[in-house]
C-alpha cells in the first residue's frame, strides 16, 4: 500500500489548534489513492485477509476492495488484504454510509464525471446529473411537489430539507473504523482485535457506542481525491487514544479516534476520554485564513433510522432571481420571483448559460 510522507498544515488562523493537536499526535501517515492503478499487486494465492485472518486456501480474493470506498469519490486505491467474504460484509456497511450522506453525495459531486443519483423515499426528490442535451453535466434537483425547497429571504439562504433513505448510524461508524484499519500498517491489526470483532461480528457494541462520534468539518474547498491520515501518539502514557483518523473527501473531513488499542493500557476507556481534534488540514504553504463549519455527529444508534431529515443550504442572493421562465410557452415572463414555487434547480460549475429549451432531467 502506498503511504507518503507529506507535511500537513492548516490555515493561518488555526495554527495554534494544530500545534496543540501535534503535541499529542506528532506522528502521521497519509494514504492517498494511487493514480494510475497499481500493477504489481500481491498474487491472490499469497494474500491474507487482515480482517478475518484467513488466507487464500480458506477464502477467496476475487473482488477489488477499495481502501477508501468509491462512494466517497472515484479512486483506484484497492487492497490486497480484504477477502471477498469480508468485502461483501463491508459493502452492506457502505450502503448505510451512502444513505447517511444522502443528497450531499450528489450535490458535492457537481462538475465530476461520475455523479451518484439520489432518490429520496417515495421519489419526492430526485437529484441526478444530466447525461445528454444542451445542459449536459448539470446536476438537476427536482421536486415536483415543491415541498422540499425553501428560500430564507432574510438570510439569503436557499435550503433543501428532505428525507434520507433508511440507514443505521452505527454501521456508518463501523465503515469509518474499517477504513482506518485498512490504512494502518498491517502489524497494527493484532493490536485492534476488539475493533475487528466489532466491525465484523458486532461484538462489544456497548463499549464502542460512546466513541461513535465524528467531528465533521466543512470547508469551501474540495479535494479532487479522497485521502486519509492516521495520526499516532508518541508517549504511551498520554491520556489520548493511540490513533486518530482524519478522512477527507469532497469539501468535508471526518475525524474519529480508534479506541481500544492493545497498548492503550493507561487509558480508562470506560471513563471519560479526552479527545483532541485537528483543525482542517491542507498540504500547501499558502496558508491564507479561511473559515470552516464544524459539528459533532453522533453515530451511536444501532437502530435503523427511517425518515431522517437531511439538510443542505446554499447562499443565494434573492436579487439574482429576477426573471421567471414559463416552460410551457418557452418565454420569460414578467412575474415576481415566488420562492415556494421552485420545483427544479440546476447546479453547474460552469459559468455558461442554461438552455431553457431543454429543461428535462
Ligand atoms: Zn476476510
Amino acid at each position: 500500500m502506498e503511504s507518503e510522507t507529506i507535511t500537513v498544515t492548516t490555515y493561518a488562523n488555526y495554527a495554534d489548534k494544530l500545534d496543540i493537536f501535534f503535541q499529542h499526535y506528532p506522528n502521521h501517515r497519509i494514504y492517498i489513492p494511487p493514480i494510475p492503478p497499481i500493477l504489481n499487486r500481491i498474487p491472490k494465492k499469497n494474500r491474507i485477509c487482515r480482517f478475518c485472518g484467513k488466507d487464500a486456501t480458506q477464502t477467496k480474493f476475487k473482488h477489488e476492495p477499495h481502501i477508501i470506498p468509491r462512494l466517497l469519490g472515484h479512486n483506484y486505491g484497492v487492497s490486497d488484504f480484504e477477502c471477498d467474504t469480508c468485502n461483501l460484509h463491508f459493502g452492506t456497511l457502505e450502503n448505510h454510509f451512502a444513505d447517511y450522506l444522502g443528497l450531499s453525495r450528489t450535490v458535492t459531486a457537481v462538475g465530476r464525471n461520475k455523479v451518484p443519483k439520489f432518490t429520496s423515499p417515495l421519489d419526492s426528490l430526485i437529484a441526478a446529473k444530466t447525461s445528454s442535451g444542451a445542459n449536459k453535466d448539470f446536476i438537476t434537483i427536482s421536486d415536483e411537489s415543491g415541498d422540499n425547497f425553501y428560500f430564507d429571504q432574510e438570510k439569503s439562504s436557499w435550503q433543501i430539507i428532505y428525507k434520507k433513505n433508511p440507514h443505521t448510524p452505527l454501521n456508518v461508524y463501523k465503515c469509518l473504523l474499517k477504513i482506518a484499519l485498512s490504512v494502518l500498517p498491517g502489524y497494527e491489526l493484532k493490536n485492534y482485535q476488539a475493533v475487528r470483532e466489532f466491525i465484523l461480528k458486532g461484538s462489544h457494541t456497548e463499549y464502542f457506542k460512546p466513541f461513535a462520534k465524528v467531528v465533521r468539518m466543512t470547508t469551501e474547498f474540495s479535494t479532487e481525491l479522497p485521502y486519509c491520515i492516521i495520526f499516532e501518539k508518541q508517549n504511551l502514557k498520554d491520556q489520548v487514544p493511540m490513533h486518530m483518523m482524519y478522512l477527507a473527501f469532497e469539501n468535508v473531513s471526518y475525524q474519529i479516534c480508534i479506541p481500544f488499542h492493545k497498548l492503550d493500557t493507561e487509558i480508562n476507556f470506560s471513563g471519560i476520554v479526552d479527545l483532541v481534534y485537528a483543525p482542517p488540514l491542507i498540504f500547501t504553504d499558502d496558508k491564507k485564513p479561511a473559515e470552516f463549519h464544524c459539528d459533532m455527529l453522533d453515530l451511536s444508534s444501532s437502530e435503523q433510522l427511517k425518515g431522517q431529515q437531511g439538510f443542505i443550504s446554499f447562499r443565494a442572493d434573492s436579487k439574482l432571481f429576477t426573471n421567471a421562465y414559463d416552460t410551457k410557452t418557452k418565454q420569460f415572463v414578467d412575474k415576481p420571483f415566488v420562492p415556494n414555487q421552485i420545483t427544479k434547480v440546476f447546479l453547474s460549475k460552469h459559468h455558461g448559460p442554461i438552455d431553457f429549451n431543454d429543461l428535462s432531467v
